[in-house]
């Protein structure tokens, strides 16, 4: 099979040739063989043969000739599907044809003439299709810092080196200027195919964030041209045709469309078609409807600049004076922001800039790096709320039923209290991400604060409706639920990291952890005397993979998913409150179990005794306590004083080097049935947990079985369906050799959640395994049991 001549065996596990990528054991390979990339890139590569197996490359062509004069020549051989021609030159082309047989008639002929030109016909040459393997990212962003190196290096302080990152990155006075004058052209183009229309930048190129080669987003807002239109149509009525009352004939762009009406789709089409035709420069333009909100990108040659126009955005073109309000009113803003995306940037965590696919965008980045402002002690930055209340009459604004009041001058916002400097802030940024519980809050920088997930896990459709019937939203649709939520602070049903994946929550969280680590280490704080890296330096420095935490056991983390989490479900735990964690971690226990026992047959007991009682659960928080404490020994003095005032913040989660609060609430880690944990005085006690002992070797081989099993029934594949691997495990059981000794081994659960991001840890140890196999096992238990603990999850709920 094709498929499998691209796998190949390593020491270390698996290759996929075509896609380029090293798996370490087979559920994973089997998850990648089965996922969108190699799906994709298999499908490509078959309909690229296929294509070339039907296509000719032809030269000899003069840049006057057409694709439809060589579309017709070449017809006599048979139907062309597609002509692709060297467009910059006009020298050559590829003719590709509906059926193979047409290739070997046009090769026969021994000469082609068309339009007075002598064409060479060849046989298209076959290329081996290989995957280009991108630029190793990696290595430009170390380039990038290289030259950074220097400059930073000479700097005397932290803070002088993040100011230095503003003026290095910030855009110039003549790229705003260009930028504006662009606007202008776009601006004078636009009202002459609709009147009284305006067209408005956003985002960077004028929030103050701006770096030099970002984009250009810009806001058609056709209002007044609807209203122009709609006079105009009425007036013709009541004139008969001809011109409207203004003099502007109708017979325009317009006659075309009705703005009235028309999809957003069609009237980007529109502004598509008016960029092509009526402005120099302008190329590459293309609709994108598909996006969450439709665009058209367009490229301008000389500026070398990436344009965006969107129409119905009033929104964005809002949030961005509020980003301008906010840099205005706070000077640490724009060094901070600079440099924490350039950080971003170069550990590889944001910067998709259509803002498409699993990475943060930069406007997200922003209004984390705000909302950590808000939550230092004193605030650095106000919150929206507070910033709706400091604004006077006039500058009341709703959009599309959005409170979006805030003032119109920084003046208007009284200072911060707040007088920590930037090297204090950027730490402190670190170190509150670094612990926040991620899975269990919405953030919020409307309100200031992490709101509890619970708010928004029950959905009532029939109030959204209501609520959208009528015109104020007091209480907003609920966001779309991820890894990361984090509200817009005006369309509070908007959650701007609604695209992250949880590998890059993870990866956001795993580097924020790393920088903090960093940022208690001297070559941080203090200028190297040696010429060395120290400050921002080796901070930026970019990171591919960062590498899993060492674990001393075996560990296996269920998190806390909110988005997959079965109606029914979040509604229980909507009920639960401050309690919701104790329930799901319950439910969790109870699949766990239900994996072990029903999917991989294994024989599965709770510990005996009074294992589960009272006395034998202690607090997991104390165990983090000990391991967090030992960090914090290198923390100097002035950080010693943000931590005393950061324990008491609202989220408990203290922005510098704070030691995790011993368990108090729902910090604490529980036992499955959910007992308070007692510190136990003397020695260690024996943790909750259960014993497990299997007798084959359940996880080799699981996929071949799977797939002999779909092709005799009807059972879905493989991961969403508990029958088909319970039978898969039978199976195996069936026509295999028990082992010669069974393995036996402890899986501990325990609960985290509160400072740390709620999940469930399982912690693995064999106790008996002497034929060596409980490593195996557990590999396939990483990949294999959050998956099915889900699926019984659900399971759970829908038989309940
Ligand atoms: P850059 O272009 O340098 O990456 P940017 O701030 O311009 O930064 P874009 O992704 O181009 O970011 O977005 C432009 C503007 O659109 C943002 O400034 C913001 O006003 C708005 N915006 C972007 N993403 C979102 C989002 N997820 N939710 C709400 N508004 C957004
Ligand atoms: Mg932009």
């Amino acid at each position: 099979m094709e498929a499998d001549s691209d796998i190949k065996t390593t020491p270390r596990g698996f290759q996929c040739t075509l896609c380029n990528v090293n798996l370490p054991n087979l559920p994973s390979l089997d998850q990648h063989v089965k996922g969108r990339k190699h799906q994709t890139l298999s499908t490509v590569r078959a309909t690229r043969k296929s294509q070339e197996q039907r296509s000719v490359f032809v030269s000899g062509i003069k840049p006057d000739i057409s694709q439809a004069d060589v579309a017709e020549y070449f017809q006599q051989f048979g139907a062309v599907s597609d002509i692709i021609m060297d467009k910059d030159r006009g020298v050559y082309a590829i003719v590709q044809f509906n059926e193979t047989d047409s290739i070997q008639a046009a090769l026969s002929c021994v000469e082609h003439q068309m339009k007075g030109l002598k064409l060479r016909v060849k046989p298209r040459e076959k290329k081996d299709f290989k995957l280009i393997p991108k630029k190793n990212n990696s290595q430009n962003l170390q380039q990038a810092l290289d030259r950074l190196k220097p400059q930073l290096c000479q700097l005397v302080s932290v803070d002088a080196q993040m100011q230095y990152v503003v003026e290095r990155f910030q855009l110039g006075e003549n790229e705003k200027k260009a930028r504006g004058l662009l606007v202008q052209l776009l601006q004078e183009v636009f009202v002459e195919f609709f009147p009284d229309s305006q067209i408005q930048p956003f985002g960077s190129s004028v929030n103050t964030f701006g770096i030099h080669s970002c984009d250009l987003d810009l806001f058609l807002d056709l209002e007044n041209t609807k209203v122009f239109q709609s006079r105009a149509k009425s007036t013709t009525e009541q004139a008969g045709e001809g011109m409207s009352d203004d003099g502007r004939s109708e017979d325009s762009i317009l006659s075309d469309i009705d703005l009235s009406t028309a999809s957003p789709a069609e009237v980007l089409d529109l502004v598509a078609a008016i960029l092509r035709r009526c402005v120099p420069s302008v190329h590459k333009v293309q609709v994108v409807s598909s996006a969450r909100l439709p665009v058209v990108k367009f490229h301008h040659r000389e500026l070398n600049l990436q344009g965006d126009i969107t129409i119905n955005n009033k929104l964005a073109v809002r949030n961005t004076r509020f980003l301008q309000l906010c840099s205005g009113m706070e000077d640490r803003l724009r060094p901070l922001a600079y440099t924490i995306r350039y950080w971003a940037k170069q550990k590889q965590l944001a910067g998709n800039p259509s803002g498409a696919g699993p990475l943060l965008n930069n406007y997200a980045l922003t209004l984390l790096i705000i909302f950590f402002l808000q939550n230092c002690e004193p605030p650095v930055l106000p919150t929206v709320d507070q910033l709706k209340d400091m604004a006077c009459e006039e500058e009341e604004c709703v959009i599309e039923g959005w409170n979006c009041t805030f003032p119109s001058q920084p003046i208007a916002v009284p200072p911060s209290r707040n007088t920590q400097d930037l090297c204090t802030l950027l730490f402190g940024f670190f170190s509150f991400y670094a612990k926040f519980d991620f899975a269990s809050s919405v953030i919020s920088a409307r309100k200031g604060r992490a709101l509890p997930i619970t708010d928004f896990l029950s959905k009532n459709k029939e109030e959204e409706v209501m609520q959208e019937e009528k015109h104020a939203k007091t209480q907003p649709p609920s966001p779309k639920l991820g890894p990361l939520n984090l509200l817009d602070p005006f369309d509070l049903s908007h959650n701007v990291a609604g695209n992250l994946n949880e590998r890059a929550q993870r990866s956001f969280q795993r580097e924020c952890q790393e920088a903090d680590k960093y940022c208690r280490s001297l070559q941080y704080q203090r200028k190297s005397t040696k010429g060395k890296s120290w400050g921002l330096v080796r901070l930026f420095t970019p990171h591919g993979e960062v590498p899993q935490a060492k674990t001393e056991q075996p560990t296996i983390s269920i998190p806390f998913k909110s988005a997959s989490l079965p109606e029914v479900l979040r509604n229980q735990l909507h009920m639960a409150g401050e309690g919701f964690r104790l329930l799901w971690f319950q439910k969790v226990c109870v699949a766990v179990e239900g994996v072990f026992q029903r999917v991989l047959r294994c024989h599965f007991t709770r510990s005996p005794d009074a294992a589960f009682g009272e006395d034998s659960v202690v607090d997991a928080a104390m165990e983090l306590e000990t391991t967090s404490a030992s960090l914090n020994t290198s923390i100097n003095d002035s950080c010693d004083s943000v931590e005393s005032q950061n324990a008491a913040s609202p989220l408990g989660t203290a922005a510098l080097g704070a030691k995790r609060r011993l368990s108090s609430g729902s910090d604490a880690s529980v036992s499955p049935q959910g007992k308070k944990p007692r510190l136990a005085k003397r020695g260690k006690p024996e943790l909750p947990h259960w014993i497990c002992v299997q007798k084959h070797t359940v996880w080799a081989g699981r996929r071949k079985v799977k797939r002999e099993l779909i092709k005799d029934t009807d059972l879905r594949p493989e991961g969403s369906c508990m029958e088909l691997e319970s039978r898969v495990t039978v199976h195996i059981i069936e026509k295999e050799p028990e082992l010669k000794e069974a393995l036996e081994f402890k899986v501990q659960p325990q609960m985290v959640g509160g400072t740390e991001s709620t999940k469930v840890v399982l912690k693995l140890e064999p106790t008996s395994d002497k034929t060596g196999v409980f490593h195996d096992f557990f590999h396939f238990l990483e990949a294999f049991l959050p998956k099915m603990v889900e699926t019984l999850l659900e399971k759970d709920v829908a038989s309940a």
